[in-house]
């Protein structure tokens, strides 16, 4: 991280829809894998020599794959956003909001500052936490973020963002998941600051925080969604999850992520899944109206939007970390194929898997 960076973004959950944690069955699979692997590449002593050290070993592991060396994460949905001269900034508070409080209570101790980029004090304990809706995965991390219980000096202040809602406040939303008896601290009792503004659905807009700029816009999920652009020094982050197109580009979508340097974009199924295929476990149903979309739509979305890096995101609960990985192939090959398409002559686009701990710079 060099001092010229505008914005820092780390994914902190990327799962969709219930947290999935790893399973030991996954973890066997994963380490038969490896020790096949190994061999394959022609054993411990070739690899690392009669005494492997940490750094040749963390080498190797480096170079391998993600299901074989780690895991693509099974927390729900939560962003950090660091920009220099702002508060923190989050897009919602699903389960990965717990690691996130963990990381911002070390900061507050050692720093006092929530945000490594921000070196205006006033911002120090402020968290801006925009949510994209109030589906439970995107907001059942909260009453486990750590920031949230400190008190006196030490309290900071929350600025909840979200869409308006015809038949709950913001602030009752967050309440309501805990309610007695559901979770031992009530809401009212957190001691942050917490100060609620509810965002008007139907134009896009913006708010300015500290260097930067957060503009939100309506898509189509049920209930509905917004997508949220983050821009500081002439760099752009646009977080689009929970969203679906059936036939076109979303053109609200891609008038706010037009030339945007990242776009994050929900690939829960794959393009099979969302038509339905009949005797397949994941495919039995089709998925039209369930407000997810597929690699291909991210695709299309990114392209028409021209975007430099598509990131896909919202992982299904069902998939395991080996099946992430033909979905990344399958979705470059769909990528090479559109780039070759004549009106997309030109263009590049990179496409990445999101995992849980990605952190990108811009
Ligand atoms: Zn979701
Ligand atoms: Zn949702």
């Amino acid at each position: 991280m060099s001092e010229t960076n505008s914005m820092i973004i780390k994914y902190w959950g990327v799962r969709g829809s219930i947290p999935s944690p790893v399973t030991s069955e996954q973890i066997r699979e994963k380490e038969a894998a490896l020790i096949k692997k190994i061999i394959a590449d022609g054993g411990i002593e070739k690899l690392f020599g009669a005494r492997p050290d940490d750094g040749k070993i963390d080498e190797y592991l480096n170079s391998l794959p993600l299901s074989l060396s780690g895991t693509y994460g099974g927390d729900t949905t939560c962003f950090e956003i660091q920009v220099k001269n702002a508060p923190l900034i989050m897009i919602d508070a699903g389960t990965g909001a717990r690691n996130l409080g963990k990381v911002l209570l070390g900061r507050l101790f050692s720093a006092k500052n929530l945000n490594p980029l921000n070196t205006i004090e006033k911002f120090n304990k402020d968290v801006y936490l925009f949510f994209t809706h109030y589906h439970w995965d995107h907001l059942q991390g909260f009453p486990f973020f750590a920031p949230g219980f400190l008190p006196g000096n030490l309290r900071v202040n929350i600025n909840f963002y979200g869409k308006s809602n015809t038949r709950q406040r913001l602030s009752e939303v967050l309440a309501g998941q805990q309610e007695y008896p559901n979770f031992p601290v009530v809401w009212e009792d957190m001691p942050c600051s917490k100060n609620c503004t509810e965002l008007g659905r139907l134009e896009p807009n913006s708010i300015q925080v500290g260097e930067a700029r957060v503009t939100y816009q309506e898509l189509t999920h049920p209930d509905s969604v917004f997508a949220y652009k983050v821009e500081a020094g002439g760099k752009k982050f646009v977080c689009a999850t929970d969203t679906e197109h059936k036939d076109t580009p979303d053109p609200r979508l891609v008038n706010l992520s037009k030339d945007a340097d990242i776009l994050y974009y929900d690939c829960q199924y794959t393009p099979q899944e969302y038509v339905g295929t009949p005797g397949t476990l994941t495919g039995a149903l089709t998925k039209f109206d369930w407000g997810h979309s597929t690699y291909e739509w991210a695709i299309k979305n990114a392209l028409a939007a021209n975007v430099k890096t598509v990131v896909l995101g919202h992982h299904e609960p069902m998939r395991n970390d080996f099946q992430l990985e033909e979905l990344l192939e399958r979705a470059l090959k769909y990528r090479d194929e559109q780039l070759k398409l004549a009106a997309s002559e030109g263009k590049k686009l990179n496409v990445i898997m999101g995992y849980q701990g990605l952190i990108q710079t811009l």
